[in-house]
């Protein structure tokens, strides 16, 4: 079952999503940089660090649950919010993921002369690198590698028996497919519009984001990350919306400061 609502404190024990900011490139009227937050009962999990990061702690309430910031790949639509978490005081610290082999390259962006070194932030943060196989994270079911010009990886979570699948920035590919069966969520990337490809710069459009939801027998499929060049409007998203439900009814376009709960 699933709801739209405004935000409110959550004592719920569903599944709360929270679209902090849902443009790809560059923040806009429409919204900011690629951000989402899920609350389960045990967890906060933060999914890229676009510029929406910076609501973070409009959500962030309990102190007790730890939070897990995932990060998709290294394009700065997805990473320049790091230079935001200076602002957070999270006393349960914070443990950042990121694709396996890229802990140096994190370090260098959360360094001077970039912004405050993570070791300086005002709370713990503990980084892991995430492979293949991941054993360190027990919601964390699979992360497999997406099609995109610099490694990305796409998530799989599994919350005690719901399954929420992220799929950043990638090209149609079969991993896709993979890490959204049968999920009760899909969040995909939407960067172009309906029948735009490219094969240097790989990205969804609403029909192939619809496409792995199909294929992938998916309960819901949100659409996030729409492209600030290409969806000046927040109308162009619902057209997009129009599309992707023809392949695959269940689908919703998103917009900074909506939640789902599953
Ligand atoms: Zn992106
Ligand atoms: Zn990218």
């Amino acid at each position: 079952m699933f709801n739209m609502n405004k935000r409110t404190t959550n004592h719920d024990p569903r599944i709360t999503v929270s679209f902090l900011g849902t443009n790809g490139w560059y923040d806009t009227d429409t919204g900011n940089t690629i951000c989402v937050l899920i609350e389960t009962p045990n967890e906060y999990v933060v999914l890229d660090a676009g510029n929406g990061i910076h609501k973070l702690d409009q959500d962030i309430k309990s102190s007790s649950k730890p939070i897990y910031l995932f990060l998709s790949h290294f394009h700065l639509d997805h990473v320049i919010g790091l230079h935001v978490l200076g602002k957070f005081k999270f006393k349960q610290g914070m443990t950042i993921c990121i694709p396996k082999g890229t802990k140096k390259l994190l370090k260098t962006l959360t360094s001077q002369p970039f912004t405050l070194p993570l070791a300086r932030l005002d709370f713990p943060v503990k980084i892991v690198e995430i492979g293949k196989s991941n054993k360190a994270i027990k919601f964390l079911e699979q992360a497999l590698l997406m099609d995109h010009p610099v490694p990305c990886l796409g998530y799989r979570f599994n919350f005690q028996g719901k399954v929420i699948t992220y799929v950043p920035d990638t090209g149609f590919c079969q991993n896709a497919v993979m890490l959204a069966q049968d999920a009760d969520l899909l969040i995909a990337e939407c960067a172009f519009k309906a029948g735009q490809h490219a094969t240097c710069w790989s990205h969804l459009n609403p029909e192939t984001g619809a496409e792995i939801a199909k294929k992938a027998k998916a309960k819901k499929l949100v659409l996030v990350h729409f492209d600030a060049e290409i969806y000046p409007e927040f109308n162009d998203r619902l057209v997009a919306q129009q599309q992707a439900r023809r392949i695959f009814k269940n689908t919703v376009t998103t917009k900074d400061g909506q939640i789902i709960k599953i």
